[in-house]
């Protein structure tokens, strides 16, 4: 890996494989989505790949598109077939294998759907389907089924009845607007979407997730800010695996989101050869603070079909805590979480500083393995009691 991977610096990566005279369209956000690398030409005019990579490409086609902004692009080594760029956006021929653990709707949503769009696996919250579409597609996507449009199965969002049963359903007080990407929206179309919400007086808290300030920075305009900013209490959820996608335009447009007052989140996927080691995790961790992002959630890699190459076991997500934890700011260390298949919700994983729990009192270790024992508390004796309510009623008796 680049040594700069590591340091805690921010960089521009244009224009790298781009001309210079195509810097003027560099910062418009519509000129990165009509230039997305999305076929196998555009790729091989720029990579050289592998064959592992070419037959990958032309899998792709009829399960999750490749498509790949110019800015995410030029984060990709060119002479580096384990970048941890690469892993994350173009297709490797591992995909068209299902392992038998696998699934196409890992987290069961599809059976938590009351209305298609909408889905309502815990108590009183809802997780809002709002686009099939991203800025750039993830290969090991947890809604691949849907996501990018070639597959099967489509995502229709049925707006009016989501909307009228957000309304009637009184005891939900949390919407997270995912997708598909939400900021793939134009300002004005966002802006009906999160009035609506806001029209709903039982929902006090709305969230978007978006890899768009990742893939896009181009797209968190001072515009959008202004909207969104409207519509507080907002909070993004955006996601970040690797430290060097932490580019100076990421941080200036996480900036911009700060700004507006919108407490960012980042949610992480645990991902072999990209992320599964404690050094990057800290990298990554450490720069996400300097950009006001707070980690949130890192999950382990759902059971999503073809995603076996990309899989870690669950100690090594733990094994990554457990470098974190103690051994630097608590507010950089996320919460481990695995969404239990078929649609267990999320299921914390932590290493485990519990040794012993007995009546009376607990066994715990700490970060350096040394160990301490934690009684419970002592009942203050009756006698004790009286004592004291003498000597602070009748001094003088006392
Ligand atoms: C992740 C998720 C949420 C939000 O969970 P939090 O722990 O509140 O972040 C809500 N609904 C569904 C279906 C989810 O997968």
């Amino acid at each position: 890996m680049p040594s700069s991977d590591l340091s805690p610096t921010f960089i521009s990566h244009a224009p790298g494989y781009w001309q210079p005279d195509e810097m003027d369209h560099w910062s418009d956000h519509k000129w990165q989505l009509r230039n997305r690398v999305d076929s196998l030409i555009d790729l091989e005019s720029r990579l050289n790949l592998t064959d592992i990579e070419r037959a990958g490409v032309l899998l792709a086609g009829t399960k999750l598109a490749m498509s790949i902004t110019p800015h995410y692009f030029n984060l990709i080594d060119r002479d580096d077939p384990d970048c941890p760029i690469r892993r994350q956006v173009i297709p490797r021929i591992e995909e068209g294998w299902n392992a038998p653990e696998e699934l196409a709707d890992p987290c069961g949503e599809d059976s938590h759907m009351p209305v298609p769009g909408l889905v309502h696996r815990y108590p009183d919250r809802v997780l809002f389907l709002v686009t099939d579409r991203c800025a750039s597609y993830c290969r090991y996507c947890t809604r691949s089924r849907v996501v990018s449009g070639v597959g099967e199965q489509h995502l229709e969002t049925q707006w009016e009845p989501a909307f009228r049963y957000l309304e009637k359903h009184t005891e939900i007080r949390d919407v997270l607007l995912s997708g598909g990407d939400p900021l793939l929206f134009s300002d004005d179309r966002l802006d009906k979407v999160l009035t609506r919400l806001r029209s709903i007086p039982h929902i006090q808290f709305v969230r978007i997730g978006s890899r768009i300030p990742i893939f896009l920075p181009q797209r968190i305009t001072p515009e959008l800010c202004a909207m969104l900013k409207k519509h507080h209490p907002l909070f993004i959820s955006i996601h970040t695996n690797h430290p060097r996608e932490l580019t100076s335009e990421v941080r200036d447009a996480l900036g911009r989101l700060a700004d507006a007052g919108i407490p960012l989140g980042n949610q992480s996927v645990l991902l072999r050869g990209v992320n599964d080691s404690v050094e990057v995790q800290k990298a990554l961790v450490h720069k996400l603070l300097m950009c006001r992002v707070r980690p949130y959630y890192l999950y382990q890699c759902d059971l999503i079909n073809g995603s076996s190459h990309l899989r870690t076991s669950v100690a090594e997500g733990v094994a990554v805590i457990e470098g974190l934890r103690g051994h630097t700011t608590g507010y950089a260390i996320p919460q481990f979480v695995i969404d239990g298949p078929g649609g267990g919700g999320k299921i914390p994983i932590n290493p485990n500083y519990l040794i012993e729990s007995v009546p009376g009192r607990v066994t715990l270790r700490n970060f350096e393995g040394n160990v301490f024992e934690y009684p419970d508390p002592t009942p203050m004796p009756a006698a004790e009691l009286e004592r004291l309510h003498q000597q602070a009623f009748c001094p003088s008796e006392g």
